[in-house]
């Protein structure tokens, strides 16, 4: 199960905290210490961490905690509040355009972390709550990337538009928009290409998508189980294209957590979806409070 590791030390520091009774201020510091331990141990970033300690620590040693009757109950409160607000608090939705308008997003990420898969269980979602949507194919560079989206695409029962290996992806996406306005769909996803790594080339094709065609929302898609790298890949492509939010796939094979708990405060942006299994229904909607209770039990 996710997270099992990180859930069983932390459950563990508290099991310890209870059992005092009464509260010194030592025993808080000592308790935080090893929940900073496990967060590192998680892969969470080391910056978040200390931050995520130090905002802790102020709340945790002050007078009204130490002396209240369940000092324990209190400092496990606020440990839960402040990794909620750590995970961004609120759930955070994307914006479709009223009807009549078209919604364009934006699909990036790297190869292999999920990203088409992702754009045909997102469109499916959306499918569902009574759009229209259209999948693109912008991977120009992989032949068996626009087969894969349109197999998807099958699967789920959403169109794909796609012009081949042999024009600009930008070009590709302009006449995507055509195609989506003479056929009423509201909702373009442009699945564009990854590499393995992040390179000049790429961000510069996602840039220049995104400057001449009237991009409502990037999406970075990243694999979970990369954990701190699945960070760094976020924190770059927001820095190069001010994205709108992330779905981190393969929580459900994530047994650490760092991802999930460091992209909000490293980036600044939400968690929009959480991919859990290789299945195109298996993308959950992101709650921040949920995800607090699951990792601490
Ligand atoms: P892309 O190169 O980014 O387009 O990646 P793909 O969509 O081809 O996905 C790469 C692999 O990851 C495929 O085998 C997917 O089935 C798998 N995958 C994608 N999302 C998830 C997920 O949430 N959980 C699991 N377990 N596998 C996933």
């Amino acid at each position: 199960m996710a997270f099992e590791s990180l859930s069983e030390k932390l459950q563990n520091v508290f099991k310890n905290l209870r059992g005092k009774g009464r509260l010194s201020e030592d025993d808080v510091r000592i308790g935080l210490k090893e929940v900073r331990l496990a967060l590192l141990e998680a892969d969470v970033s080391f910056k978040v961490v200390k931050d995520f300690i130090k905002g802790i620590q102020e709340k945790a040693t002050g007078s009204d905690v130490l002396n209240s009757l369940t000092p324990a109950q209190q400092v496990i409160k606020i440990v839960n509040e402040e990794m909620i607000s750590l995970m961004g608090s609120e759930t955070a939705e994307l914006k479709i355009k009223p009807s009549g308008e078209i919604t364009v997003i934006m699909m990036a990420g790297l190869q292999g972390a999920g990203k088409t898969t992702t754009t045909a269980k997102l469109a499916a979602k959306l499918k569902k709550k009574g759009n229209s949507p259209v999948l693109v194919g912008c991977d120009i560079y992989r032949p068996a990337a626009i087969e894969q989206l349109k197999r998807n695409g099958e699967k789920v029962d959403v169109p794909v538009f796609d012009m081949g290996t042999n024009r600009k992806p930008v070009e590709i996406a302009k006449k995507a928009l055509e195609y989506a306005k003479e056929n009423h769909h509201n909702i373009v996803f442009l699945d564009t290409a990854g590499r393995l790594h992040i390179d000049e080339d790429m961000m510069n094709e996602l840039i220049e998508i995104k400057d001449n065609v009237n991009v409502d929302d990037i999406i970075l898609v990243v694999d979970a189980m990369t954990g701190q790298d699945a960070v760094n890949v976020a924190e770059t492509f927001n820095e190069k294209l001010d994205i709108t939010g992330v779905i981190l796939t393969k929580l459900d094979g994530d047994t650490r957590g760092g991802a999930a708990l460091s992209v909000r405060a490293v980036t600044g942006k939400p968690i929009l979806y959480v991919g859990m299994g290789e299945k195109l229904s298996d993308l959950e909607q992101f709650y921040p409070d949920r995800m607090a209770s699951r990792i601490l039990g």
